[in-house]
């Protein structure tokens, strides 16, 4: 993902009106991308922002989704996160620390046997398992 320097006018760019808080919002993803939930969104900003409310963060994000500058991530049917990255990329879950981890996927390598002349809108790979340091933790 390429670096966004300026949040401001890269929500006006994606025809989003750069309001306070969801430039703070925004630079919040990009700069922390653990694939956050509503929850953790609201519980890091809400010391900075205090008239900021749940309600608002998830109008946001529902805004960045729309406008396409945010992917939603639900490899769990009761936990919905957060991706400033668009691109196609696999997710993660960690089952021991619940970390939520980016890895690359090779568009050419994805076989589409079945489904070879099929519109694709959405893409998803999702993958959960223990992650490197949890495996380590546990041989010792
Ligand atoms: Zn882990
Ligand atoms: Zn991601």
């Amino acid at each position: 993902m390429q670096k966004i320097l300026d949040c401001s006018e890269y929500l006006r760019k994606n025809g989003i009106k750069p309001s306070f808080q969801r430039i703070k919002i925004f630079d919040y993803l990009v700069n922390n991308p653990v694939h956050p939930t509503v929850d953790t969104i609201y519980r890091s900003l809400v010391n900075e922002i205090p008239t900021l409310s749940k309600t608002t963060v998830y109008n946001t994000m529902s805004l960045f989704i729309e406008q396409g500058i945010v992917q939603l991530i639900t490899i769990e049917d009761n936990e919905v996160r957060y991706d400033a990255d668009t691109s196609v990329h696999g997710h993660f879950k960690c089952t021991a620390c619940q970390k939520v981890l980016d890895f690359h996927v090779d568009a050419g390598d994805i076989s589409y046997k079945g489904i070879e002349n099929f519109d694709i809108i959405e893409q998803h790979i999702y993958l959960k398992g223990v992650c490197g340091t949890c495996k380590s933790a546990n041989l010792q």
